[in-house]
């Protein structure tokens, strides 16, 4: 007998840390045991990787792996599936043969936020959610903003005042309710929090629940089809909250399952700017040293003076025998004008992070030239005005 193939093939959502489990069947915010974000578990022995042949060219490709349960539910505007470009003039002048560069600023509201927003909204939606906020640096909130109004759910963004007025006005172009604070991202997540106590709006804070991870997962996914199933040795991350690099490693575990890949795993690069890099700072120890004073940085999606996280950008790094690069402020303005005059493409401050993050690692030999290097570029250099 047949059995009918599940859109989804999610089980539970589950702690990372001790294994508890969390229903499927409702709305979850984060692993209340241990204080980490809620991971998602999957029928892992129901799909084959040949399934993909002739499926819509975005992230929701993958569908049976992410936690949406109906096809009717998906908000989608044509997130993902963005390209994997060679670098040759960058590699030629680094000494690399295999430079290249995943280019999030092609997705819906020009940047890779778009992966989780657009499965966390699709999530709400199927769970009948009407209200929804979210403290962000900004590539958040406009993406936020153009898949509430997609789905017609009610959305509030909650962000810092120096943030760029284009990334502002944007959620406003959008209907979203806009609230500005002074502070960073954290100052955000406060009022955030406050308002939705009052509210009743559900929060979306970066990994305060567990579909947006999902959503990002994809990333993973599409660099081992982009290479025709083979990983990369070095993947350069640009990192705030880590949504992007925890997610990445965990579709890289489910693949290794699903036996869609073999071999080494990449090597985890997480950069951040001097101006607040607490994962680099906490790297050795942990812990934050007393003198840590966080500051805005034009990367404004690294600036995120304490991740919720933390446990799982670590463990990511080190069970990925990868490490944590700092790069000078000033640094992200010289690597745009450098990377545009040789690519043609003009990166986001974020994407400069980890091209000098690459730069710097060049120069300490901790890569070699045969080796594959995927950067990112999480963003569009359009909105940042
Ligand atoms: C949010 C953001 C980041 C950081 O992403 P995380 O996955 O949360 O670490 C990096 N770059 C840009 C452009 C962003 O908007």
């Amino acid at each position: 007998m047949k059995t009918a193939v599940s859109f989804s093939l999610a089980t539970r959502y589950y702690c990372p840390s001790c294994g508890r489990s969390y229903a499927i069947d409702q709305h979850q915010t984060f692993a209340d045991c241990c204080l980490q974000p809620l991971f998602t578990d999957y029928d892992l022995s129901a799909i084959t990787r040949d399934k993909l042949h002739h499926r819509r060219q975005d992230m929701w490709r993958y569908h049976e792996l992410l936690p949406v349960q109906d096809s009717r539910h998906i908000v989608s505007l044509g997130e993902g599936w963005t390209p994997l470009r060679k670098l040759s003039a960058t590699s030629q002048a680094l000494g690399l043969k295999h430079l290249l560069l995943k280019d999030e600023s092609t997705n819906p509201t020009g940047s890779f936020k778009a992966r989780g927003i657009s499965v966390a909204i699709s999530r709400l939606k199927e769970l009948g959610i009407e209200k929804c906020i979210m403290p962000t640096a900004g590539n958040a909130g406009g993406a936020l903003s153009a898949y509430a109004a997609k789905a017609g759910i009610q959305a509030t963004v909650v962000m810092p005042r120096h943030s760029a007025e284009t990334l502002k006005a944007e959620c406003d172009a959008l209907g979203a309710e806009l609230i500005l604070v002074d502070g960073l991202i954290d100052a955000c997540g406060k009022k955030a929090r406050e308002i939705a106590a009052q509210s009743g709006a559900t929060d979306l804070s970066t990994l305060k629940e567990p579909y947006r991870l999902e959503g990002k997962k994809t990333l993973g996914y599409e660099i081992a089809e982009q290479l025709g199933w083979q990983l990369p040795d070095v993947i350069i991350y640009p990192t705030g909250g880590g949504t992007g690099l925890i997610g990445m490693w965990k579709a890289f575990q489910e693949m290794r399952t699903l036996g869609w890949i073999t071999g080494k795993m990449p090597r985890m690069i997480i950069v951040q700017s001097e101006n607040c890099n607490p994962m680099i700072q906490m790297f050795d120890t942990g812990m934050l040293p007393d003198s840590f004073e966080p500051a805005p940085s034009v990367a404004l999606g690294l600036a995120v003076p304490s991740p919720f996280a933390k446990d799982q950008i670590q463990k990511t790094v080190r069970e990925s025998s990868g490490t944590a690069v700092t790069i000078r402020e000033q640094d992200l303005a010289t690597g745009i004008r450098e990377f545009a005059s040789r690519e043609g493409i003009l990166l986001s401050p974020e994407g400069s992070a980890a091209y000098m993050g690459l730069k710097k690692l060049i120069e300490k030999d901790y890569i070699q030239e045969d080796e594959t290097v995927v950067l990112f570029n999480t963003g569009s250099w359009y909105k940042y005005r």
